[in-house]
């Protein structure tokens, strides 16, 4: 094959539409490859209350709109929206993805001429000319490390295993984590149990008024700055929260107050360094994910600080080895390309850089 693709997510997805649009055909010129059993990327995965921050319109992929979702009702679309969207993305393009097929590793193959990759996994065995990772983070979830935690008497989980608040009725809950997740996971769990909100920095909300469009829209005025060579602080400039229904409610009911970091867990709760203390029956995690990107190890691409450097035009190319793209795993594989609006530049910058358009 000449072109893998590791990942059917969006940001497979948004890679393969390009490719499809530089005239090579799906399944032939490229294979598209998701452990997955169904289509959606993660978002199959994530909890069953979640919802988009940003209106569906600003939600969408290169080529064909997300379907507009009755914001006036609901508010932002569901993640059941969004599952469905990706699946007709898919199939609406044609795109071939075969699934299951997880990549377990990915190496380099000494005696073979044409210099390509060689990509390993159960019941799958294939070379590639160029080989674009888009393995997203779901699958890494990041968990700090706490004195004390496992002597905690109680259930601890990350946000990547939360998936409805009814399993918490009735708990005393702490959430861990200053970002939308925790602010939607405390949002809803804060509605049926009693909830203790820490961070190791105040959150930072956006106005009520602002929403992910707003985020993009820095995003990209930061790319433009950075190209003139300007300082932009981008994002980050604004604030970290989106303001969406369900967490602008848990404010007016007074649920979003936040604790600073506790510096250890107890066996009955956490506790800080003032000594005072809290007993808690749960601990949920929102502290994030990394890249998930076990099967490049063979490779050896990590340098000193466990990063995989990129860069080339398209922003995505691995500096170690050209043949390797990586993209959608953060703002370090282009700025805001792990969302649904802001993989789309990457993805056609990449398609670019590897058919040579
Ligand atoms: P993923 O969606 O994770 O897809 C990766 C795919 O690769 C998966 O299907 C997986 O099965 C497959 N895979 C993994 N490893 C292998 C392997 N070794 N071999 C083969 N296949 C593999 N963005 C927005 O635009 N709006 C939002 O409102 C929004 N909310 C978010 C809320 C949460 C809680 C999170 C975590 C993210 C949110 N995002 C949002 C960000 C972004 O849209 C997601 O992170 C998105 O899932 C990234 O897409 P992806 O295709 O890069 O990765």
């Amino acid at each position: 094959m000449p072109i893998a693709i590791i990942g059917g997510g969006q940001s497979g997805l948004a890679t393969g539409f390009y490719l499809r649009r530089a005239g090579l055909t799906p399944g032939e010129d490229f294979a598209i490859l998701d452990a997955a059993e169904s289509p959606g990327g993660a978002w199959p995965r994530m909890w069953e209350g979640l919802r988009t921050f940003s209106p569906s319109s600003s939600s969408s992929l290169p080529g064909w709109m997300m379907p507009s979702w009755d914001e006036s009702e609901h508010g932002y679309p569901p993640r059941a929206h969004v599952v469905d969207y990706l699946t007709r993305y898919e199939q609406r393009y044609d795109l071939k993805v075969f699934r299951p097929r997880r990549v377990t590793a990915v190496r380099t193959q000494d005696q073979d001429p044409q210099g390509r990759l060689v990509l390993t996994g159960e019941n799958l065995s294939m070379t590639a000319q160029t080989v674009i990772s888009t393995t997203g983070t779901w699958e890494r979830p990041f968990w700090p490390v706490y004195p004390g935690m496992r002597g905690f008497s109680g259930r601890q989980l990350h946000a990547a295993d939360y998936v409805h608040p009814r399993d918490f009725e009735g708990r005393r809950v702490i959430v861990v984590g200053g970002g939308n997740s925790a602010a939607q996971i405390l949002a809803e769990v804060s509605s049926v149990a009693e909830t203790t909100w820490v961070c190791s920095r105040p959150p930072r909300f956006l106005p009520d008024d602002v929403d992910g469009r707003a985020l993009f829209a820095a995003a990209t005025a930061r790319i433009r700055a950075l190209e003139q060579g300007r300082e932009h602080a981008g994002v980050a400039g604004l604030g970290d929260i989106v303001m969406i229904p369900s967490v602008r409610e848990a404010r007016d009911r007074g649920a979003l107050r936040a604790s600073p970091m506790f510096n250890r867990l107890t066996p009955s709760g956490v506790a800080w360094e003032n000594g005072d203390a809290q007993d808690a029956d749960v601990i949920i995690w929102c502290t994030g994910f990394r890249p998930a990107l076990h099967h490049l190890q063979p490779l050896g691409l990590r340098d000193a600080h466990g990063h995989v450097p990129v860069g080339g035009p398209s922003k995505t190319q691995v500096i170690g080895d050209p043949r390797l793209y990586l993209l959608g795993y953060g703002d370090w594989t282009g700025t805001a390309s792990a969302t649904l609006v802001g993989v789309g530049p990457f993805a056609k910058a990449t398609a670019r850089a590897v058919t040579g358009t």
